[in-house]
């Protein structure tokens, strides 16, 4: 199968709720979200990338949506439970609009906490609460969860795996199979150039990007911490 390269935004525009501290800089521009768009659709191939979501922030229904179904493109949302309903989050109402356009609805956990540092009872309550919380909203099986953070370790994996998680989403950026259940995928930031974002769509990774994003994924499953 070939390989496809997965995109991962977080907030659309202005936010519409208080900001957790650092996650200022993964809110883009209404522009440089649908330059990325456009140059997704005018690809030979736009199958070949994978668009995602997390947080499950408002501006995933309010701006997303509407852009992604004027050029034919869908995505997957990873949304944070404890969220649902609050100002500025998607509310019960939005997530189903999302799923009845043709968009994949995932776990991004419950609290936005990362799962490494959970013992074992909380991880298994932030894989699974979650789950069935977006199974009830969304009356079918949620099977696709966006790690939190991009933190990971061998024992998250492994909860994930026995929750039957089918696949699971990373931030470790460039190049995934399509059929892997360890995706990585990359964030998008506002502080990127155009430049930066062509070269993230072209796939491209320096050789020293490319070595470092090896290792730290092979240490990530292998090593159990937490
Ligand atoms: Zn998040």
């Amino acid at each position: 199968m070939k390989p496809t390269i997965s995109i991962n935004f977080h907030g659309i525009g202005d936010p519409k709720r208080t900001l957790e501290p650092d996650e200022a800089p993964y809110w883009v521009t209404r522009d440089q979200f649908e330059n990325v768009l456009d140059r997704i659709a005018a690809t030979p191939d736009p199958a070949a990338y994978v668009i995602t979501f997390d947080d499950g922030n408002q501006s995933d229904h309010d701006i997303a949506l509407p852009a992604l179904v004027a050029r034919g493109l869908t995505a997957r949302y990873f949304v944070l439970t404890g969220r649902i309903g609050h100002p500025g989050s998607l509310n019960a109402g939005h997530i189903r609009t999302l799923q009845e356009a043709g968009m994949t609805i995932g776990s991004h956990g419950v609290a936005h906490v990362a799962w490494p540092t959970l013992e074992e009872g909380a991880l298994t309550r932030e894989i699974c609460d979650s789950r069935a919380r977006l199974e009830d909203i969304c009356s079918q099986p949620v099977t696709e969860a966006g790690i939190p953070f991009g933190r990971y370790d061998a024992r998250v994996l492994r909860a994930l795996h026995t929750a039957r998680y089918t696949a699971v989403w990373s931030s470790d950026g460039g190049k995934m199979k399509q059929n892997a259940f360890l995706r990585p995928r990359t964030s998008l930031r506002r502080d990127m150039t155009e430049t930066m974002m062509a070269s993230i769509l072209a796939g491209q990774m320096s050789p020293v990007r490319r070595l470092r994003r090896t290792l730290g994924m092979m240490r990530r499953q292998w090593i159990v911490t937490g």
